[in-house]
């Protein structure tokens, strides 16, 4: 397909911030797209994998910045002058690009194919001399393109395409081209976008047009899968409103969520955010191979750090180095346990589950899950109907130091991907929010040379939305126990994520997640959300976590109608 044709797409799709023209605008698309053309769906949405495949393109602005000047031979610091007043590279390129009518004249056309393939390559390079590799990469794509072109090359390496689409913007305009518009094709394309999360591979079973084979189509054990979510409540009471007597209580832990897949003696582990953490846990690996009976599965667990010495669980934010860190592993492994905590299972030998009820896969997980503490486990479980017997387990698991309980629906099946109301969590008062950084002020005097306040935003669709600033809960140097998240490190996650800087104040793309504790939510004029939060503290980084997963408005507008009452 011609490149060209794809730019006028995003072109049509960036005219309009009504979601429902973007979905008829892509539907339109949709219905002519040929098959073999489908792998344009992953450029729509930034990426040029899967997103099972969590390889980016990951090409710094600074780099852009380079391939532009050396394709337009235009001098860099022009480039970054003109950045700043148009505030998009994207910008620069197009007209640096209109401005060289030359390459416009004696250009070879750009096909999808092209870009795709280049594109492709930016990963997988590494080592001496790859930054020259991938100046050149996106140098022959600039050198082909028109200036609208070069537009879209640029915005896509950097990953600021600015068109609005999300997954689910791409399922209801399938489900609107193929199936006209129902709501119950949307619910099956999105169960197939979860389980297999490959957009390209549903919009070829959504072409067929066959509905009943994308209801049906099944979990492949070794690719990731989007975990179910929970729902919050806050009192038992609630909760067994919500899921029926009697119900599943248990532990919820303090750590992070873990996918484990085994298949022909392989095991592979995905964290929430689909990313592989295999290599990074070889312990646990051992641990399923050891304890857990079965030729091929996939569980649903908890990953919790606990102190070798007095064997007491530790919070999630000091086994949270283990997830990045790619060296050092055996010394890591040593020095931060983890337990694995598993509670669900979604697949076992060669059959799907998700449509057995909790109680039987909850039944089965026991039956093969060998407990070994402090190496792998089933979770801390009670089935009971008794709000005194919930209350005294939900007391219990505090002081084990978890951070509460989940509650869950003995019939409910598992979903892929939802926030449904089959498990519930309740965590003390103490109240909390995941968000993400989209900006941060340099601080003056002692912090100066550091980022010492941090700009907060909760999420609506695509959007980021600020709620509040946060300076607190942050050291200005670490100890020697090295706990906690300081200035300078926030600031050197930060930096390579600036968007713009205007005195000390700058904008970064919104990567870094959060999670602070507040004491209230608050109306307010200043920020984009409408509100505030009142004493905001950071609480820990989430590495584990990516902006698609932080609080959205939705939630902020409801914590903030319930705290009235
Ligand atoms: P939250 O992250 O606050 O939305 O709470 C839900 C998370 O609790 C899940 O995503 C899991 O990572 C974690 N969790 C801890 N223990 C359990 C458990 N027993 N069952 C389900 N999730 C659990």
């Amino acid at each position: 397909m011609k490149y060209e044709k794809l730019a006028d797409l995003y072109n049509s799709l960036g005219s309009t911030t009504k979601r429902l023209e973007k979905t008829k605008i892509l539907s339109d698309f949709l219905k002519e797209l040929k098959n073999e053309d489908r792998e344009v769906l992953y450029l729509l949405l930034g990426r040029v994998f899967p997103e099972y495949d969590q390889r980016e393109i990951g090409i710094s602005n600074q780099l852009a910045i380079k391939a532009i000047s050396r394709s337009t031979g235009i001098g860099e610091n022009e480039i970054v002058k003109e950045w700043k007043s148009k505030g998009d590279l994207g910008k620069v390129a197009e007209a640096l690009v209109k401005a060289k009518k030359q390459s416009t004249l004696n250009r070879h056309e750009l096909d999808t194919k092209k870009v795709l393939e280049n594109l492709r390559k930016l990963p997988e390079l590494e080592g001496r001399g790859t930054m020259d590799k991938k100046i050149s990469l996106i140098t022959e794509l600039l050198s082909s393109a028109s200036p609208e072109e070069a537009l879209y090359v640029i915005r896509t390496v950097i990953g600021d395409l600015r068109i609005g689409i999300q997954e689910s913007t791409i399922r209801d305009a399938m489900a609107s081209a193929f199936f006209g518009d129902e709501a119950e094709s949307a619910s099956h394309i999105q169960g197939a976008l979860d389980k297999t999360n490959d957009v390209g591979k549903v919009f070829e079973m959504v072409k067929k047009g066959k509905l009943k084979e994308i209801k049906e189509i099944s979990l492949e054990v070794g690719k990731p899968i989007k975990v179910m979510l929970a729902q919050k409540v806050k009192t038992v009471a609630e909760g067994f409103e919500k899921v029926g007597r009697p119900c599943a209580i248990e532990y919820k832990y303090d750590g992070f969520r873990l996918l484990i897949h085994k298949k022909n003696n392989e095991v592979v582990l995905y964290t929430r955010r689909l990313e592989n953490v295999t290599r990074q846990f070889p312990e646990v690996v051992k641990y399923v191979k050891e304890y857990i009976k079965g030729s091929s599965f996939i569980i649903d667990s908890e990953v919790v750090g606990f102190d070798r010495k007095t064997k007491i669980y530790r919070p999630f934010q000091e086994i949270s180095q283990r997830i990045k860190r790619k060296y050092d592993i055996e010394k890591l492994q040593d020095e931060l346990p983890v337990e694995i905590n598993a509670f669900d299972i979604l697949y076992y030998d060669g059959k799907t589950l998700l449509h057995e009820p909790f109680r039987e896969r909850t039944v089965l997980l026991k039956k093969i899950v060998e407990d070994r503490k402090y190496k792998i486990k089933t979770a801390e479980q009670i089935i009971t109907d008794d709000e005194k017997k919930a209350e005294k387990f939900f007391n219990q698991a505090l002081a084990d130091n978890q951070e509460g309980v989940m509650m869950k629906n003995l019939d409910s099946i598992y979903q892929p991907g939802s926030r449904v109301g089959f498990m519930l969590k309740i965590k003390p008062e103490e109240r909390e929010m995941d968000l993400v950084i989209i900006g941060a002020e340099y601080g003056t005097g002692k912090r100066s040379g550091w980022m010492s306040s941090f700009v907060l935003a909760c999420k609506k669709g695509s959007e980021f939305l600020e709620i509040g600033k946060v300076g607190t809960g942050i050291k200005e140097k670490l100890g020697s126990d090295t706990k906690g998240t300081s200035f300078a490190e926030l600031t050197k996650m930060l930096k390579p994520l600036v968007e713009h800087e205007k005195g000390r104040d700058v904008e970064v793309k919104p990567e870094i997640v959060i999670t602070v504790t507040y004491q209230e939510i608050q109306k307010s004029p200043h920020y984009k959300s409408g509100f505030a939060l009142r004493f905001p503290r950071l609480k820990s980084l989430r590495p584990d976590r990516s902006p698609s997963d932080i609080e959205s408005l939705s939630q902020v507008e409801k914590d903030y109608e319930k705290q009235g009452k």
